[in-house]
């Protein structure tokens, strides 16, 4: 499975309609410090299921919202998608969709598979039989590798091991 687009509104920093596509070989996105570029991966966990607002760096998962700032009034509202592309191998055969969530200030998340409706635990199980998903080792955030590097190998072991919540 791979990840071929990326479409943010009302999310963090992204406050306007975002995309980033991810093209063949290697993408990277460059900026200073606090232009965004956490907040993008962060976007793709969120996507994929994350319910922890703390691993998200807020208090709650409203938090995710556009906030505002002294010339802008804050956004009710919250959407990112992610464009997949299936390899064969990959549950429902090769072919692309769109996995969308949606928060609005107050009411949770809602999820979308191609502009279908689905449950959130349609889209962990979308991306847990791909082998990857929002605690996938394959995303990695900053910080995570010079703790990866200090790790005991107990806890090294911990971060390549399927995590609880989706083994069962
Ligand atoms: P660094 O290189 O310093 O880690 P970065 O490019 O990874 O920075 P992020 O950490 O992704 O940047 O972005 C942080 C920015 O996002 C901050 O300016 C913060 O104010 C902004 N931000 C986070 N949440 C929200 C929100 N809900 N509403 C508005 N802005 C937000």
């Amino acid at each position: 499975m791979k990840i071929r687009r990326l479409k943010l509104s009302g999310f963090k920093s992204f406050v306007e309609p975002a995309e980033l596509r991810i093209e063949a070989g290697l993408t990277g996105v460059v900026g200073p410090n606090g232009c965004g570029k956490s907040n993008l991966l962060e976007a793709i966990r969120w996507t994929m299921g994350e319910s922890s607002p703390k691993s998200l760096r807020g208090g709650g998962m409203d938090d995710v919202i556009f906030a505002g700032t002294s010339s802008r009034p804050p956004r009710d509202f919250a959407e990112v998608s992610i464009l997949i592309e299936r390899d064969g191998s990959d549950e429902g055969g090769a072919g692309e969709s769109e996995i969308t969530r949606r928060i609005e200030r107050g009411a949770g998340s809602a999820y979308r598979i191609d502009g279908r409706d689905v449950r959130a635990k349609d889209v962990s199980l979308l991306f847990a039989d791909a082998a990857t998903g929002a605690h996938s080792p394959a995303l990695v955030s900053q910080g995570k590798i010079s703790s990866i590097i200090s790790a005991k190998p107990v806890e090294r072991r911990l971060l390549l091991e399927i995590p609880k919540s989706s083994a069962t």
